[in-house]
């Protein structure tokens, strides 16, 4: 966690493109954008990925998904993509959940 890049920029001290927060989540643009909207909606919680989540966490994941909704709307994406890389060998280079939106 001290380590964890995402942790980092939920803490301010690295800095990212923050374009929403709320008590339990984070949205910031992608470094490395895939599209013309690229954004990581990110729970504050450290959760290395999808392997690691529980059964407290079924509110949150949820909400990360309604969030992404709220971003497309708000971005008038007409049509977008929704992505968990889960694992190394899933493409996760980040051990931190994180939900790609993606959108052009
Ligand atoms: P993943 O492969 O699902 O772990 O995705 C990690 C994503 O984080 C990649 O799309 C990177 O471009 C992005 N990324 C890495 N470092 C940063 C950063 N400092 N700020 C914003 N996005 C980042
Ligand atoms: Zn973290």
């Amino acid at each position: 966690m001290m380590n964890c890049l995402f942790c980092k920029i939920i803490r301010k001290e690295n800095p990212a493109d923050i374009i929403f927060e709320n008590a339990e989540t984070i949205i910031f643009k992608d470094i490395n954008p895939k599209a013309r909207i690229h954004l990581l909606i990110t729970p504050k919680k450290h959760i290395p990925s999808i392997k690691e989540v529980e059964d407290v966490d079924r509110e949150l994941l949820g909400s990360l998904i309604l969030l992404a909704r709220d971003m497309a709307k708000k971005e008038n994406l007409r049509g977008y993509k929704l992505l968990f890389n889960v694992g190394q060998e899933g493409g996760q280079i980040i051990d931190h959940v994180h939900l790609h939106l993606t959108g052009n």
